[in-house]
């Protein structure tokens, strides 16, 4: 990997968010989970962690944000350790197209997701860890206050009572792959599985440490513990590549080409194998639910890095 200087690249984290600045404006804060709209605009952060233990970061990369659906990355995880290859006869591993929060498709589809990434296909995996898990919710905090190495990781009351409050288009997901079949549990436990997890409260440092094993055959370096096979993280980055960023991940692979995940809290991480792990946050969303200035943080350091793997 190019950078070995590592001064060199906590100073080009710095002048690459002074850079975006303007772009705040191109953008619009979430505001249909009413607790998310709250979030003042202009805030930005980015973070590198490295295989080696290193973490170089710029801006409010302290500072917490929404997971939102980043989570679905660890769900995912947490339900392909439990379920295995079953999972895949209940969710397809196949790129929408469409909005994140589509509905139009699940019936011709007959009830089977596109992809776990989607909010459809987190609801599924969502369902799998509330029917294989007695407590489902405490289980996923405890999975990544082990994956952070930090106790102090808890879902925000506030954005969980916001999402519970107005999340009739999951519900209507939810309702209509349980008349499929493709939902056990009862819908409302599942719903509220779905939006503590999204309520997660992380900041760019946390999230950047946290998804190393993606970028390390599954092993989490700071700990060494296996937290997935090898095939299983090939397997999520795939699916990250061509679905992570919703309707939006061809021009994210064509313009950086990593595997990423977005969330309308206004972060996006991106996997950077055998390197490490990059999470930039800033709330101002585009039309696809990305956020504008984390996209161009992302696209701008594999730009000057050469990172892409194409
Ligand atoms: N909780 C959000 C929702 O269900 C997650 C969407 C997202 O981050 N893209 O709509």
């Amino acid at each position: 990997m190019p950078i070995t200087n590592t001064t060199d690249l906590s100073a080009l984290l710095q002048h690459m968010l002074a850079q975006c600045q303007p772009l705040y404006r191109s953008g619009k804060v979430a505001d249909y989970i009413p607790a998310l709209a709250q979030v003042a605009p202009q805030q930005a952060a980015v973070a590198v962690a490295t295989l080696d233990g290193r973490l170089h970061s710029a801006g409010a990369a302290q500072q917490s944000f929404s997971l939102q659906s980043i989570s679905k990355i660890f769900g995912l995880v947490m339900a392909m350790n439990r379920l295995g290859d079953e999972l895949w006869q209940r969710v397809n591993m196949e790129p929408s197209g469409q909005p994140f929060n589509s509905i139009v498709q699940l019936e011709w589809e007959q009830g089977i997701p596109r992809n776990p990434v989607i909010n459809a296909g987190a609801i599924v995996v969502a369902d799998v860890l509330v029917s294989h898990y007695s407590a489902s919710k405490t289980a996923f905090l405890t999975f990544l206050r082990r994956l952070t190495a930090e106790e102090a990781i808890y879902a925000d009351q506030q954005v969980y009572l916001s999402e519970l409050e107005h999340g009739n288009r999951n519900a209507a997901l939810a309702y209509l792959m349980k008349s499929f079949g493709n939902i056990e549990a009862e819908v409302p436990q599942v719903l509220e599985h779905y939006f503590h997890q999204c309520a997660t409260a992380i900041n760019c440092e946390q999230l950047a440490r946290s998804l190393l094993f993606l970028a390390n055959r599954g092993v989490q370096p700071h700990s060494n513990e296996q937290v997935c096979s090898r095939r299983d993280a090939h397997r999520v980055n795939a699916i990250l590549s061509t679905s992570g960023m919703y309707d939006q991940s061809g021009e994210f692979a064509f313009k950086v080409g990593l595997p990423a995940k977005s969330g309308v809290g206004g972060a996006i991480v991106a996997i950077v194998p055998q390197f490490g792990v990059i999470t930039a946050w800033s709330p101002p969303l585009n039309r696809f639910g990305n956020s504008v200035v984390a996209m161009q943080l992302i696209q701008q350091l594999a730009d000057e890095l050469g990172l892409s793997l194409f």
